[in-house]
C-alpha cells in the first residue's frame, strides 16, 4: 500500500571523507515489515561531522553510503505484512535497533548487538525504515509536536544514556567538557534529572547556551587550554573536584583530563568516541587509590530512544534554540561546514522544497 511517490529522488551520498554528492537516486520499495518514509526535515549532527572529515569506524560501511541519521517525517509506503503503521502516519525513528536474540540482548546490553546495522540516509527525500526499526523503534508524533522537535529523538537518546547511564542523581555535582550539541542536551538532561551543571568550553556561544538553554549553574572558559589542577582548585566544590564528569569532546587528551578532575570515589564517563587506534596514559594510582570509577557507554537503547521521545513529545525538552540554521537538502555539505566553524549547533535540513 503506497501514496503516490516518484522514481527517483535526491539525496547526498558519502563516497569518502570530504566526498559527498547530491545526486538522483532511486527510491526504494520497502520489503515485508518495512516503512517508507518522506523526510520532512533532518538535523545535521557531530556525528555526521566527524564522518564528513575522517569516515566512521561503525556508521558508514560500505561505501558509497547514505547519509545522516537524524531525521522525521510521513510514512508513505507500507511494506508486505506491516499492521501497526497506517499511510501518513508522522514518525521519529532511532538509528538502529536490538535483535532482541544474539548473546548480547540476552544479557540486556542491547546497545551492543551483534546485529545492530546503523540507519543512515535521512539526508534524503525518502528513506526505508527496516522491520526491526519499524516494530520496536520508531514512534508516532502527537499532531502537535513539529517534526524537527521530533527529530532530535536520537540526539537526546544519547545524552540520556550519558547521564541515565552512570546513575546521576539529583544534587550531584557535574562536569561536562565539551558543550557541542550532545554536550548541550546533555547538560540540559542533568539539569532536569537535579544535577548542578558546571559546562566547559572554548567559545562564548557554547558556553551561553549551556546556562540559557541547559540551565547549568557555572560555566568556565577554557580558551586559553585545559588547566586541569586549576579547574579543580578554584571551581570545583571544596576544590574536591567533581562527582561525576562528562567528555564530550572525543579527543585523548580530554579523556585524560577528566581522570584528573573528578573528586575521590568519582565517576568519569568517556562518552564521545575517539578516532579510530587513539590510545590514552592513566595513571594507576589515581585511578585506584582514588578510586574513580570509569565509564565509556556507547550509542542508546529502545528504552533511552523511548525516554527521549517522551521528554519531547510532553514538552519537557524544547530544543530549538540548538537548531540555528535552515538548509536546503542540496546543501548539506554547506550546512556541516558552518558546523565546523563553530557558526551554529545543529543546522536543520529541509529536505523537500
Ligand atoms: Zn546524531
Ligand atoms: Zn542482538
Amino acid at each position: 500500500m503506497s501514496m503516490h511517490t516518484p522514481k527517483t529522488m535526491h539525496a547526498v551520498i558519502f563516497h569518502a571523507p570530504l566526498d559527498i554528492r547530491y545526486e538522483t537516486v532511486e527510491v526504494p520499495t520497502p520489503q515485508a515489515g518495512e516503512l517508507l518514509v518522506k523526510v520532512h526535515h533532518a538535523l545535521t549532527c557531530g556525528t555526521d561531522l566527524k564522518c564528513y572529515k575522517r569516515g566512521h569506524p561503525v556508521l558508514l560501511r560500505a561505501l558509497p553510503s547514505p547519509f545522516g541519521h537524524e531525521f522525521a517525517g510521513i510514512v508513505v509506503s507500507l511494506g508486505e505484512g506491516v499492521t501497526e503503521w497506517t499511510l501518513g502516519d508522522r514518525v521519529v525513528s532511532a538509528n538502529s535497533a536490538p535483535c532482541y536474540d544474539c548473546f548480547y540482548c540476552e544479557k540486556k546490553q542491547y546497545n551492543l548487538c551483534e546485529h545492530l546495522k546503523l540507519l543512515n540516509g535521512a539526508y534524503a527525500e525518502y528513506i526505508i525504515i527496516p522491520e526491526k526499526i519499524a516494530r520496536t523503534n520508531t514512534h508516532r508524533l502527537p499532531d502537535d509536536l513539529p517534526f524537527e522537535i521530533a527529530a532530535f529523538t536520537e540526539p537526546l537518546a544519547v545524552a540520556i544514556r550519558a547521564v541515565h547511564g552512570i546513575g546521576i542523581q539529583a544534587g550531584d555535582n557535574i562536569l561536562v567538557l565539551g558543550l557541542g550539541p550532545i554536550g548541550q542536551l546533555i547538560v540540559k538532561v542533568a539539569t532536569l534529572l537535579g544535577a548542578n551543571v558546571t559546562a566547559v568550553a572554548r567559545t562564548p556561544m557554547k558556553l551561553d547556551m549551556a546556562r540559557s538553554f541547559g540551565g547549568a549553574v557555572q560555566t568556565i572558559s577554557i580558551a586559553e587550554g585545559l588547566n586541569a589542577h586549576a579547574l579543580v582548585q578554584d571551581h570545583s566544590p571544596q576544590g574536591r573536584g567533581w562527582d561525576a564528569v562528562i567528555e564530550a569532546v572525543g579527543l585523548p587528551e580530554t579523556w585524560e583530563k577528566a581522570v584528573q578532575l573528578c573528586r575521590r570515589g568519582g565517576k568519569v564517563h568517556w562518552f564521545a568516541g575517539c578516532a579510530g587506534g587513539s590510545t590514552i596514559a592513566l595513571d594507576t594510582k589515581r585511578v585506584h587509590y582514588d578510586e574513580i570509577t570509569l565509564y565509556s557507554l556507547f550509542h542508546h537503547t529502545p528504552s533511552d530512544v523511548k525516554q527521549a521521545f517522551d521528554l519531547l513529545a510532553s514538552g519537557q525538552v524544547d530544543p530549538r534554540p540548538l537548531i540555528s540554521a535552515n538548509f536546503a537538502l542540496a546543501n548539506v555539505e554547506e550546512a556541516l561546514k558552518g558546523m565546523e566553524a563553530g557558526r551554529f549547533f545543529k543546522a536543520s535540513i529541509l529536505c523537500f522544497p
